[in-house]
């Protein structure tokens, strides 16, 4: 804020009134005519972008979006989420948080005090799941059927602007759901969350596609499971763990082991390291390795995801393991080129056949089912196998 102060002076006045008016019109051309389109997207000289906006269908779906958002949500929501399903997952949510539980109870490498303290968090973490129970109220965004589409952008715009405005300086509630003041959350968003400076955990619309009614639990415990598992094992990876069950940053250098003791941390890290240094061994391409230390939170969820899923398991007779490890690896299929999957190697996620081949190596149930022996390539002996929780 001092630097900003700094910047609004008199003599930068005609830079600012410059850039606000390219902002202005920038953020407006897709609201004109193709003309400007065009000639915006040249100056732009994004190739991509055209080919984009020029598929006139997509172009209006996308910016309706983008200026109608919540009560395109509440549409959404209304219309395509099915409470039953919702109900199902939030049941599912809350096996998995109970097997956490029962792992952090049984876990060897915490102490008593450590143990409270992780439960604590677990039972402080809120799911959303789908969407929230009552949705915001969208009056303030007013279409004026009379006024034309770019007048509506702009009054959108600001209402939209205004709306946001108003909550400066107001605390949050805890379990808010604010997909009004926060699209990343909203529920037609294909992804799931875990935000350790709220402690709380989303599934959006991701729910609707990895979840289906006709699945058996196996099914659904490989698919969307392992997807909340892995969230919920975020809020302890080597990021997550450094906030506390309320959300708050407390690993500092005075207190660098935050909410855990001391020597419990320092186990964590060592367990972490492993990860690391396990990772860092893998050589998808001849000259290229995985930094470990970069997929090491992601590698940690995925096994995480598993470890709970197998707790679960253990309570349920008859349980169907091979279609359960069936049903998780076939979610990771899918058709890559070589150059994105070298690019992908940099990427905090670890590469999909290692998010399939490597977390399933690691459990000892992997190996029963399907009969593994040591000198078989996925076989691991049990010392250098690597799950942290
Ligand atoms: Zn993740």
């Amino acid at each position: 804020m001092e630097y900003l102060d700094e910047f609004y002076k008199e003599e930068n006045f005609k830079v600012l009134k410059s850039y606000l008016l390219t902002h202005t019109v920038f953020a407006a051309y897709e609201y004109l005519d193709s003309d400007i389109l065009n000639s915006a997207t040249e100056f732009d000289s994004k190739d991509d972008l055209y080919d984009f906006y020029n598929d006139g269908y997509k172009n209006l779906v996308l910016s309706n979006h983008e200026i109608l958002g919540v009560a395109e949500e509440n549409a959404y929501m209304t219309f395509f989420i099915d409470d039953e399903v919702k109900k199902e997952i939030i049941d599912m949510c809350a096996d998995i948080k109970a097997a956490y539980r029962s792992i952090l109870e049984e876990e060897e490498w915490l102490s008593e005090e450590g143990k409270k303290a992780a439960i604590e968090k677990l039972d402080n973490l809120e799911f959303c799941v789908l969407k929230p129970d009552t949705l915001i109220d969208s009056s303030y965004l007013q279409v004026d059927k009379d006024a034309s589409y770019l007048a509506n952008f702009a009054n959108l715009s600001i209402s939209q602007r205004k709306h946001n405005l108003s909550f400066v300086g107001e605390k949050r509630v805890k379990g808010d759901w604010r997909y009004d003041l926060r699209p990343e959350i909203a529920a037609t968003v294909d992804n799931a969350f875990y935000y350790g400076c709220f402690n709380q955990f989303f599934i959006c619309s991701m729910g609707v596609n990895e979840f289906r009614p006709e699945y058996s639990y196996e099914e659904n415990l490989g698919k969307l499971g392992a997807i909340i598992g892995h969230e919920l094992t975020h809020g302890f990876d080597p990021m997550g763990i450094q906030y506390d069950k309320d959300g708050n940053m407390v690993v500092t250098d005075e207190n660098p082991s935050g909410w855990l003791p001391q020597a419990d941390y320092d186990a964590f890290m060592e367990k972490m390291n492993k990860v690391a240094e396990y990772y860092s061994n893998i050589k998808p391409f001849p000259y290229t390795a995985v930094d470990g230390n970069n997929v090491w939170g992601e590698a940690t969820a995925d096994i995480g995801g598993i470890t709970i899923g197998l707790k679960i398991a253990e309570g349920i007779e008859g349980f169907d393991y091979d279609k359960y490890f069936r049903s998780f690896s076939t979610d990771w299929m899918t058709q890559v080129t070589l150059i994105g999957e070298q690019g992908d190697v940099n990427n905090e996620h670890p590469l999909r056949h290692l998010r399939v081949n490597t977390v399933l190596s690691q459990f000892e149930k992997f190996y029963e089912t399907y009969d593994i022996k040591e000198g078989d390539l996925m076989y691991l002996a049990p010392e250098d196998r690597i799950t942290v929780w």
